[in-house]
C-alpha cells in the first residue's frame, strides 16, 4: 500500500470490530482479570518482550496500553518495520536504544557527530556506562571495536543539515547493528530499516507530532530488537502516555501532507536564501554542493523540511560577535517565524543552534558558527515566510551595527 493511504489506515485495524472511528483513549492503569492463570500468562509475555495475551490482558499500563500499541503499529507500518516501541520522549527513546544494544561484554558505541547536542551529551557523559568513539561518516569501519554494541548516526544531521549514507555506514559498521536517528527527514522521507539500519529513532515531539503539543520518542525495528525495548521501557518507566499516543496516531493522518508542504517551502526558502545579501552558507540537501553523494532522491525522497543558514555579521564574517549580534537581532525583529527551538510545528520556528541546542553538546559536537541560525519550515505561505525572513535578516544587522 503507498504510504499515504497507511498514514491513514495503519494502527486502526480493530476499531470497525470495536464498533468505533476514531481512536479509543485508554486511560487504565490497571486492568481487571478473570483468572489468575491468564494474568500470570500475560505478564510473562509481556516480560519477555512480547504483547499481552488475548485472555490475560495488560495487566498494569506500565507494560502496555492499547492506545500507544495501535500509534506504534501505525508507525511501525510507516517505516516498513516488524514493530515500534513508543516513549515519553525522544531522549527516553535513545537511552532505551542504547541500554537495548548494551551486553556485558559490549558497552562501547561508534558515535557519528555532528549529532543531537542532548545525544551528544547523554554519551560523552558516560552516564549510561556506556563508552563513545565520536568519528565522521568515513571513519566508522576504524572506530568499531571487539566490545562495539552500536553505531549511532542522525541524518540529516542536526544542524547542519549533512546528509549521512545510511547503506555505506551499515556496510562499515559490519555485524554491529546501526541506529539511525531520523527525526529530520520522517518516515515520508527516507526509511533507514531498509538501507541496512537495524534501529530506527524518531524524536516523536517533531514531525510526527506535529503540532507542538505532544512530547514523545519512537523507535522503529525488527521483532527481536522492540522485544529488548520493550523490556527496557517496562523496567525504566519511559511510557508514552494513552492522550499523548493519541494524539501522534490522529496526527499521522496529515504527516505526508504536512511534511511534503513544509519540504517545498524549504527548498524555495533555501534559493531565496543563497541569493540574499548578508547570508553566508545555506543549509538545505537542495542548495548546490550540499549533497554530494547524491542521496536525494536514492536514501532520501526529497531535501526534508529543515534548514539552517547563516546571519553575516557587518563584518561579512558569519562567526565571531558580529555574527552572533546580527543572529540575535535577526530572532528578536521576526513576526510571522516563532523564536523557539523545537522543530516540526504547523508555525515556522528559528533558533540559534550554538546559543542553545548545540550548546549542551561537549568538545567538538558544538562546534558550529555564531551566525547560524536553524529554520523549521512550517505550513505558512511560502512568501509570507520569505517576506519575514527578510526583512529580519535586515533589521539584524542594524542591530549588529549599533552594537
Ligand atoms: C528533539 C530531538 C531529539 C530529542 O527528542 P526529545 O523529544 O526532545 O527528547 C533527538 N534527536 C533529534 C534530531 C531531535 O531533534
Amino acid at each position: 500500500m503507498h504510504p499515504d493511504s497507511l498514514a491513514v489506515h495503519a494502527g486502526r485495524d480493530d476499531l470497525r470490530r470495536l464498533g468505533v472511528h476514531a481512536l479509543p483513549i485508554d486511560l487504565s492503569t490497571t486492568y481487571p482479570f478473570e483468572s489468575l492463570d491468564d494474568a500470570v500468562g500475560s505478564l510473562d509475555a509481556m516480560m519477555a518482550g512480547g504483547g499481552p495475551t488475548e485472555t490475560g490482558g495488560p495487566v498494569y499500563s506500565r507494560l502496555y496500553n492499547p492506545t500507544v500499541g495501535r500509534f506504534e503499529a501505525g508507525l511501525a507500518a510507516l517505516e516498513g518495520a516488524d514493530a515500534a516501541v513508543a516513549f515519553a520522549s525522544g531522549m527516553a527513546a535513545l537511552t532505551a536504544a542504547f541500554l537495548a544494544a548494551r551486553t556485558e561484554s559490549q558497552s562501547h558505541v561508534v558515535g557519528v557527530r555532528p549529532i543531537y547536542g542532548t545525544t551528544d551529551r547523554l554519551l560523552s557523559s558516560g552516564l549510561l556506562g556506556m563508552s563513545v568513539t565520536w568519528t565522521d561518516a568515513d571513519g566508522v569501519a576504524d572506530a568499531v571495536r571487539p566490545d562495539t554494541c552500536l553505531v549511532a548516526i542522525e541524518t540529516p544531521v542536526n544542524p547542519t543539515l549533512d546528509l549521512v549514507d545510511v547503506a555505506a555506514v551499515a556496510q562499515a559498521a559490519g555485524d554491529v547493528p546501526v541506529l539511525v536517528d531520523s527525526t529530520f527527514a520522517t518516515p515520508v522521507v527516507q526509511q533507514p530499516l531498509a538501507l541496512g539500519a537495524a534501529m530506527v529513532m524518531h524524536s516523536a515531539t517533531k514531525f510526527i507530532g506535529g503540532h507542538g503539543d505532544v512530547l514523545a520518542g519512537v523507535v522503529a525495528c525488527g521483532d527481536a530488537w522492540a522485544a529488548r525495548l520493550r523490556q527496557v521501557r517496562i523496567l525504566t518507566g519511559a511510557v508514552l502516555h494513552p492522550f499523548a499516543a493519541y494524539h501522534l496516531h490522529r496526527g499521522l493522518a496529515t504527516m505526508p501532507l504536512r511534511v511534503r508542504r513544509s519540504q517545498e517551502t524549504a527548498t524555495a526558502l533555501a534559493a531565496r536564501l543563497a541569493e540574499r545579501d548578508g547570508v553566508g552558507a545555506v543549509y538545505h540537501p537542495s542548495v548546490d554542493g550540499r549533497d554530494p553523494a547524491g542521496l536525494v532522491g536514492t536514501q532520501m525522497s526529497g531535501p526534508g523540511p529543515m534548514l539552517a543558514f547563516e546571519v553575516l555579521g557587518p563584518d561579512g564574517r558569519a562567526d565571531g560577535p558580529g555574527a552572533f549580534a546580527a543572529a540575535g537581532g535577526f530572532l528578536r525583529a521576526l513576526g510571522l517565524v516563532t523564536p523557539a527551538v523545537s522543530l516540526g510545528s504547523t508555525d515556522t520556528l528559528a533558533q540559534h543552534p550554538a546559543g542553545l541546542t548545540q550548546r549542551v553538546a561537549t568538545g567538538e559536537g558544538g562546534l558550529i558558527t555564531a551566525g547560524l541560525v536553524r529554520v523549521s519550515v512550517g505550513l505558512e505561505d511560502a512568501d509570507d515566510l520569505w517576506h519575514d525572513l527578510d526583512q529580519a535578516i535586515a533589521a539584524g544587522r542594524t542591530a549588529a551595527e549599533s552594537a
